[in-house]
């Protein structure tokens, strides 16, 4: 790599601790666990974000399931140091000042790398614009298109003014797409000719900088913005004929901006490279499937179990395909402690006692459409019969606050829930954070994942839970395409995505697979061969947490996407 030059990972969300709201969903995870491992791995690295001071909120569920959002408060001063660097960036025609906070990540290996928080909230700023780094994935269109000039163009102005030397910008998802507009004039040619002159736009200057990384084929997930709103709020920092060349003739489309002006583009799994692919005809989209930061997702007993067995694995989670070494009580008696823990803490908060004797299924994840949370309740009676008295089922997440739908989501399972009452324990957790996934996805006996395919790009939670021996009970989609083996790693829930391609295959099998394996093949396994079923433990850690973790992740994005210098890398 140049010397002394960095990657900048540029992102509007990041999962670092559960005490640092800057997060709303699997995104900021991602990137919060990718600048931990690039830490771990003693990266160049530095990430650009914004301070959301409200947090994306605090949930609170009423009795029916009805969700209040409620604006979190927290102080960065107790994480992070105000630096006294500022720059301006101009939106509806004004000057707006940003500041900048600096988290530093703190490897156990000794090395470390920054987070810089942008922050608009400063007195010299009128108070509209105090609050554009207020609220993650608040506000209208034009509240989005703000943070995104400060993002994208503040950032890298800040990162100028900081000192840093910057080689290669990576853009996880397209928030920070503007970015390309502010580099465009960076590498602007001057052509002087006698009769005239003219300024040249050195797109492939800015190309050969840029990575971008798409995270979703769900529609919402791409910006996209009138130019009417981007004339009144972004102005003209490229003249609007260049902006719409590569942004899009109809409206500024986020994702393009990205994809024309990047020259390594992926997508977070195999087959999500295969759908960007169809979504995005023309371009060369490769993939790089998406990790979970080892130690982070880690419950405490797992921890002890593998310094024990598998000493100098959350450095090297390689070592986990050694996972024949712990002996199988060991191996149930941490996750029988994961999982009094969790229920304790259960009981702490819902007052609900659950059984640690009976089989457990977790699903928490946000509450949104494609992720059909409501699919286990397809059929009540089956799903009773099936279920009496050797069931229980945990969820949690949080809805966007404008995604009515999703609302919606939480308020059928909450009735189902008292519906199934006294055969089936079912309890929806509130306010789903960092904090209570890690004690989920270590303390269920099962992890359930019921996407609409071909919807789920990734997902990550499924990860975490191989990480601490809890194996995955999924839809065909995302990760677990790659992950799955059959009754070794975990089990399925419908055909495979080639099948399903054969047979234009809508989903509607699903409901009636998962009925048919639950009562067939899982529930016999766990309940009369504990044997068998912690050999699948076993294979979920030394055959997934092995693989689908963000130390792998990020060794691939430094061979395949910022050390390559032409235009393909050699993932495929
Ligand atoms: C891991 C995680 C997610 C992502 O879950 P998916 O199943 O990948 O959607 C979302 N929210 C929190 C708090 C998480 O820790």
């Amino acid at each position: 790599m140049i010397q002394n030059m960095k990657i900048a990972y540029f992102t509007m969300e990041i999962g670092l601790k559960p005490e640092i709201p800057t997060y709303s969903g699997g995104l900021g995870i991602l990137a919060g666990d990718t600048i931990k491992s690039a830490s771990d791995l003693g990266l160049p690295i530095v990430a650009v974000t914004i301070l959301t001071r409200k947090g994306y909120f605090t949930q609170e569920l009423l009795d029916d399931g009805t969700q209040v959002e409620h604006p979190v408060e927290w102080d960065p001063a107790l994480f992070m140091e105000r630096l006294p660097n500022r720059v301006t960036v101009t939106v509806e025609g004004r000057e707006v000042h940003v500041g900048v906070w600096r988290y530093e990540v703190l490897s156990m290996t000794g090395s470390s790398v920054p987070v810089y928080f942008l922050d608009t909230d400063l007195e010299v700023n009128r108070p509209e614009d105090r609050t554009i780094t207020h609220h993650l994935y608040g506000g209208d269109q034009a509240y989005r298109l703000k943070q995104e000039i400060v993002l994208g163009i503040g950032g890298v102005r800040m990162l100028r003014d900081l000192g840093e030397r910057i080689y290669k910008y990576h853009l996880n998802e397209g928030h920070s797409a503007l970015l390309t507009l502010e580099l465009m004039n960076w590498y602007r040619l001057d052509v002087r000719e006698t009769w005239d002159e003219k300024l040249v736009w050195n797109e492939e200057a800015v190309r050969e900088r840029c990575i971008f990384t798409t995270h979703t084929p769900v529609e919402a997930g791409h910006d996209k913005l009138p130019y009417d709103t981007v004339a009144s709020v972004l102005g003209e920092p490229v003249p609007m004929d260049i902006l719409r060349k590569w942004g899009g003739q109809d409206h500024l489309n986020m994702t393009l901006l990205a994809l024309n002006l990047s020259n390594y583009v992926n997508g977070v799994a195999k087959r999500h490279g295969e759908v960007s692919r169809e979504m995005f005809r023309g371009y060369h989209i490769h993939s790089i499937t998406n990790g979970v930061h080892s130690y982070t997702w880690t419950c405490e007993h797992f921890q002890d179990l593998y310094n024990r067995y598998l000493p100098g694995w959350a450095n090297e989670p390689e070592l986990f395909v050694r996972v024949d070494t712990v002996p199988d009580e060991a191996v149930w008696k941490a996750h029988q402690a994961a999982k009094e823990k969790m229920m304790g803490r259960i009981r702490e908060k819902t007052g609900v006692a659950l059984s640690p004797e009976i089989l457990t299924l977790g699903f928490a994840r946000r509450a949104t459409s494609y992720k059909r949370a409501d699919l286990l309740f397809s059929d009540m009676e089956r799903l009773a019969r099936v279920g009496d008295g050797r069931l229980q089922v945990i969820y949690a997440g949080k809805a966007h606050p404008r995604d009515e739908p999703g609302k919606d989501l939480i308020r059928r399972i909450f009735s189902r829930a008292r519906d199934l009452a006294g055969k089936v324990t079912v309890v929806y957790l509130p306010d789903y954070n960092m904090e209570m996934a890690c004690c989920l996805v270590a303390g269920v006996d099962l992890w359930l994942n019921t996407p609409l395919r071909p919807m789920e790009a990734s997902g990550t939670s499924g990860m975490k839970a191989s990480h601490n021996g809890v194996p995955n009970f999924s839809v065909l989609d995302g990760w677990w395409v790659e992950g799955h083996i059959e009754g070794v790693t975990g089990w399925s829930i419908g055909p495979h995505p080639e099948e399903e391609r054969a047979v234009g295959y809508n989903g509607t099998g699903d409901a009636e697979d998962l009925y048919g394996k639950l009562e067939k093949v899982i529930m016999p396994l766990y309940y009369e061969d504990r044997a068998g079923w912690i050999r699948v433990m076993k294979n979920a850690i030394g055959k997934n947490a092995y693989y689908f973790n963000s130390h792998r992740m990020m060794r691939r994005y430094v061979t395949f996407a910022y050390m390559t210098t032409h235009e393909h890398g050699q993932d495929e």
